[in-house]
């Protein structure tokens, strides 16, 4: 698939709609889920054009993928939901139409803020 660049998550990172952000860096914007399934249920996206893991995984440079996966700890950390905080959370990335993307353009899923409970429901 082809990346669409008129994607809710293309228009949140050129500024054209609002999000609620958490945190940003070279690689990296993360903003709350407009419709949280958790306590707290925060998004990480690459900053570059990558429609899901596979194509990121193929496409990005390894700086890039070093970056985003750096980026969701830095997250974790800043929402006091990390291991290293003593917590946890679930990341979770929906893979194309089988796996349940609605947005395509890369993002991880937060879970976290309580027990998150089982993996697939
Ligand atoms: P997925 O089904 O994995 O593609 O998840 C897409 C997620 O994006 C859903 O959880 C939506 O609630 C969320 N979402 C859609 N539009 C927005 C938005 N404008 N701001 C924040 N989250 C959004």
């Amino acid at each position: 698939m082809s990346y669409d660049n008129n994607n809710v998550f293309a228009k949140i990172l050129r500024g054209e709609i609002p999000c609620e952000k958490i945190y940003e860096d070279e690689f990296v914007l993360s903003f709350y889920d407009i419709d949280p399934k958790k306590k707290i249920h925060a998004l990480v996206i690459p900053k570059g054009k990558y429609v899901d893991l596979d194509d990121f995984n193929s496409k990005a440079t390894s700086e890039e993928i070093v970056g985003f996966l750096k980026g969701i700890t830095t997250v974790a950390k800043k929402l006091g939901i990390s291991s290293i905080s003593g917590k946890g959370y679930r990341a979770l990335a929906n893979i194309s139409d089988d796996g349940g993307q609605e947005v395509p353009h890369l993002h991880f899923h937060l879970f976290g803020g309580e027990k998150v409970g089982k993996m697939v429901e």
